[in-house]
């Protein structure tokens, strides 16, 4: 873990409520792994106090040289406004990589990166990954990327240069599949275009997952999902960002001895630290209330 200052290359506007950030940062460039996240803090005073955390989508290389990190996000509240300001040379303080990431399944053919909205951004470094070892080893990406509107659907572009097979759905229709990305990808399944021997990789609200749960249930999929909280320190001291697990399944981690993962006496749930022990879980650990 790296706590360095870190200038702003750029930040750029992609959609109504949606910018890319770059932060100059070889450091953390080099270390970041797919799913794994940086915590900002977004403004030169203790206001707002806590940082805020953000997926790493990419590292980049900088036109001047050195290496970058960027990170796609979405105005929510007063943090992510403040970084609506944030303009080329200002100064960050951030600290990361952070988190347990994404690990894509070795054992399997196809992957299937399953996105709802700015939740994409946690997924390309893990295309970027498949998409490298698919050659040589004949795998099969496919990218389905749902959002609300049409002019809500954001990084398309950067996923289609992965070389998979990219669907889009928009809750209203206004482009690709009229319905939830989630609905998208039971109709793949169901028609054979997805195969049931895949793994799935997925970031998005928590309603999403309930929906990929239950088709990972009926087809019997694994599924690896990242899991959103309010965060403060980001580094395991602050208790902030626990998530309830389930016992018999997260006793199978192989990290379980050295992870943060108590479990409640005579229950079979436990809690889980979000930035430590996650952000990234199988989906059958967590338990989605
Ligand atoms: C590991 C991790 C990775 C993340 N990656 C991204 C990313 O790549 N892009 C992105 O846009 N966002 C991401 N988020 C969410 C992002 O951190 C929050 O949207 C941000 O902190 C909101 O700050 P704010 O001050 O603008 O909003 P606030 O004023 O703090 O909150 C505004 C609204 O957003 C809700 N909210 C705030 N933080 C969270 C949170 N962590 N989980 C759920 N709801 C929240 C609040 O309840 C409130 O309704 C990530 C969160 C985590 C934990």
């Amino acid at each position: 873990m790296i706590q360095t200052r870190s200038t702003v290359v750029s930040n750029e506007q992609l959609a109504p409520d949606c910018w890319r950030l770059t932060l100059e940062s070889s450091r953390i460039g080099a270390e970041a792994k797919p799913g794994q996240f940086i915590n900002i803090k977004v403004s030169e005073t203790n206001d707002p106090l806590f940082r805020r955390p953000f997926s790493v989508f990419r590292r980049v290389d900088l036109d001047k040289g050195g290496v970058g990190v960027q990170v796609v996000y979405r105005v929510v509240g007063r943090g992510t406004r403040l970084m609506t300001n944030l303009r080329q040379g200002n100064e960050l303080d951030i600290i990361g990589p952070l988190g347990r990431g994404f690990e894509w399944r070795r054992d399997k053919r196809v992957h299937v990166l399953l996105a709802g909205g700015v939740g994409a951004a946690a997924l390309f470094m893990l295309g970027q990954e498949i998409s490298r070892a698919a050659q040589e080893r004949g795998l099969e990406l496919h990218v389905l990327l749902g959002a609300e509107t049409g002019e809500k659907l954001v990084l398309q572009k950067e996923f289609a240069g992965l070389g998979g097979i990219v669907q889009v759905s928009t809750d209203d229709g206004t482009a690709g599949y009229k319905g939830l990305v989630t609905g998208m990808l039971r109709e793949a399944i169901s028609t054979g275009r997805i195969r049931t021997d895949c793994a799935i990789y997925s970031c998005g609200p928590e309603p999403m997952y309930r929906a990929l749960a239950a088709t990972c249930r009926q087809y019997n999929i694994p599924a690896q999902i990242c899991i959103e909280r309010h965060m403060m320190c980001g580094i395991g001291a602050c208790f902030a960002c626990i998530c309830k697990v389930d016992k018999a399944t997260t006793l199978k981690r192989a990290d379980i001895e050295s992870s943060h993962i108590q479990f409640i006496p005579e229950e079979d749930y436990g809690h889980a630290l979000v930035c430590r022990d996650g952000p990234v879980f199988a989906i059958g650990e967590v338990i989605l209330d």
